[in-house]
This record gives C-alpha cells, sequence and structure tokens, in this order.
C-alpha cells in the first residue's frame, strides 16, 4: 500500500481518509481547520500543518473540497499543490465543482508532467462510511486505472465518465436529477400528510409504485420515517443545503453553455435558494421538507 495525501476532511472527507486507513495505506492528512484532522491523527493519520508538508513524498493526492474556488486556491494557489508535489504522483479532485476548474487544473497539471483525475463522488455521508460510494471518474485510460487502484478502497462502483471534465458533467447531471427529486418527494409526502394520509403508510406505498426513488428509498425527508436518515436527525448533514444549491447552480451554468433547456432544475435551485435564505444553508438538503411544511394550512 502507497501513502496517500488527503485534504479536506468535512463531512465526507474524514470517513474517506479513515477507509484508507482502514486498508492500510499511510495516510497523511490536512484541512484548513486543524480541528477537523485530530480524530484522523487518533486513528493513526499524520496531521500535516501545510499543503507542502501533507504532499511531501506522497503516491496520491485525493482532494475534498466544498467549492471550484477551494479547488484552485488548493492546486493552484502561490503555496498549492502544484508547486509542491512530486512528478509521479497521482492527484485526484474527488469534490463536486465546475468542469472547467477541473480542465483548468488538469491542464497545468499535465504541463509539469504530473497526472490528474476529477472523480466526484455519489452516495452521501453513509456512502462515504461504508465505503460504497459511486466515482464518476474523467481522465486519461492510464490515470483512471491508477486512481481505480485507490478509490475501489472508498467506493463500490467506479465509472470512467470520459476525459478530465467528464467526471463533473456526470455528477452535474445526477445532482440535477437528485435535487429535483428531492423538491418532489417533499412535495409529495407534504401533500399526503395536508390530505390525512401517515408519512409512513405513504411512503411505503410509493416505495412499491412509480413513485419510487432514491430519496423516498434512502433519505426520507420527513422526520420519524426513517431511523437514519438526517430528517429524523433535527436535519444534521448529511449534504447541506448550501452544496445542493451549489451543484444544481452548476447545472444551469452548464445549460446555459450547452442552451439546453432545464426548467426542473432550474425550479429546484429556486427552491433551494429561497430555503436557503431563510436560513437553512447549513441543514442537510432534505429540510426542504420544512419549507413544504411552512406553506400548509395546518
Ligand atoms: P464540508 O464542508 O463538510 O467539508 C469540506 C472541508 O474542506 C472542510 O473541512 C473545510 O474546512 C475544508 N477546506 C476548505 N477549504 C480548504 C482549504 N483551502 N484547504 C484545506 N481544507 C479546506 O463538505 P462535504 O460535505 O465534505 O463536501 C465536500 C465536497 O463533496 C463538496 O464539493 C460536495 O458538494 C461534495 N459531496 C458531498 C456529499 C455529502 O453528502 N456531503 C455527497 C457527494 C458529494
Amino acid at each position: 500500500m502507497g501513502t496517500v495525501a488527503f485534504i479536506g476532511l468535512g463531512n465526507m472527507g474524514a470517513p474517506m481518509a479513515r477507509n484508507l486507513l482502514s486498508a492500510g495505506f499511510k495516510v497523511q492528512v490536512y484541512d484548513v481547520v486543524t480541528e477537523m484532522a485530530k480524530e484522523l491523527e487518533a486513528l493513526g493519520a499524520t496531521r500535516c500543518e501545510s499543503i507542502k508538508a501533507v504532499v511531501n513524498s506522497v503516491d496520491t493526492v485525493i482532494t475534498m473540497l466544498p467549492a471550484g474556488a477551494h479547488v484552485r486556491t488548493v492546486y493552484l494557489g502561490d503555496d498549492g499543490i502544484l508547486q509542491h508535489v512530486g512528478g509521479d504522483s497521482l492527484l485526484i479532485d474527488s469534490s463536486t465543482i465546475d468542469p472547467e476548474t477541473a480542465r483548468l487544473v488538469g491542464l497545468q497539471a499535465h504541463e509539469k508532467g504530473i497526472s490528474f483525475t476529477d472523480a466526484p463522488v455519489s452516495g452521501g455521508v453513509a456512502g462515504a462510511k461504508a465505503a460504497t460510494l459511486t466515482f464518476i471518474v474523467g481522465g486519461s485510460e492510464q490515470d483512471f486505472s491508477k486512481a481505480e487502484q485507490v478509490l475501489r478502497h472508498m467506493g463500490k462502483n467506479i465509472f470512467h465518465a470520459g476525459e478530465v471534465g467528464s467526471g463533473q458533467m456526470g455528477k452535474i447531471c445526477n445532482n440535477l436529477m437528485l435535487g429535483i427529486l428531492m423538491s418532489g418527494t417533499c412535495e409529495a409526502l407534504n401533500l399526503g400528510i395536508d390530505n390525512g394520509l401517515d408519512p409512513k403508510v405513504l411512503s411505503n406505498i410509493m416505495l412499491q409504485s412509480s413513485g419510487r426513488n432514491w430519496a423516498l428509498e434512502l433519505y426520507n425527508p420527513c422526520p420519524g420515517v426513517m431511523e437514519n436518515a438526517p430528517a429524523s436527525n433535527q436535519y444534521q448533514p448529511g449534504f447541506m443545503s448550501k452544496l445542493m444549491l451549489k451543484d444544481l447552480g452548476l447545472g444551469l451554468e452548464a445549460a446555459t453553455k450547452s442552451q439546453s433547456s432545464v426548467p426542473m432544475g432550474a425550479l429546484a435551485r429556486n427552491l433551494y435558494a429561497f430555503h436557503n435564505m431563510n436560513g437553512n444553508e447549513e441543514l442537510d438538503f432534505s429540510s426542504l421538507f420544512e419549507f413544504y411544511q411552512s406553506q400548509s394550512k395546518s
């Protein structure tokens, strides 16, 4: 097993790094918020104080950061990864960001002879903890094969979507769909409750009917229906509403460039913008259910 540098130890990054430790990798960790690295240090990771230190003598660098701006700073900044990493390291960015930033980082890495892949994930915190994530990878065949050797210790399904940037495009399409599905699931459950149905009974009915979908099956947004869902834990993330708003925005940006029609995605994006403006941006994205509840008469 080789040495991995892991940068960004939030809701997703920390359990992903934990799985690499369990698999036997030597793991060096860094987060701009020092506290985030302490738990991993206690589990055997080496906590580093800078990007320069964390990428020193590693085979692979994995980043799991909030958005494109963070990725640009961490890779391309004056003190960023590309300034310090060795030429034979493989760089993997698993954040969900715009494909243009992924291509820019890929190009600048390539110019220095360094391999880069974008590898955003699906599966949420539960998938990160259980090492069952889906990785959607963009990069050359050769880099994909190398990345797969590490990613398979954190995920179950690893797809090669195409060249650098394609992983992000695949992920953006998925999350456009997820935002729409979550909005629709909240809407249908709230309609049933307003008309006297028990949300557990209604959820079971829809799970065996044509309304079945991922949000309903694994992430029910109505409190008390599903014990382990964020809805039953005061909507603690999970996947924050502000990150869903970011992802739906990425979908709309991509649609503007390709002149694609995305009326459902635009509606879901506006619902989340409204929901976040009401102070819910740090709550799990399934808290959109509360928006529907607040619009009901009783
Ligand atoms: P998070 O906000 O919990 O974690 C991000 C971490 O990055 C934080 O610990 C933060 O301190 C750190 N960070 C920010 N800037 C940094 C910098 N300059 N240097 C080092 N560390 C820095 O977010 P998350 O939920 O873990 O999500 C990470 C990415 O994964 C996002 O792009 C998100 O859209 C995507 N994602 C999240 C989920 C989910 O369910 N949470 C699912 C799939 C994809």
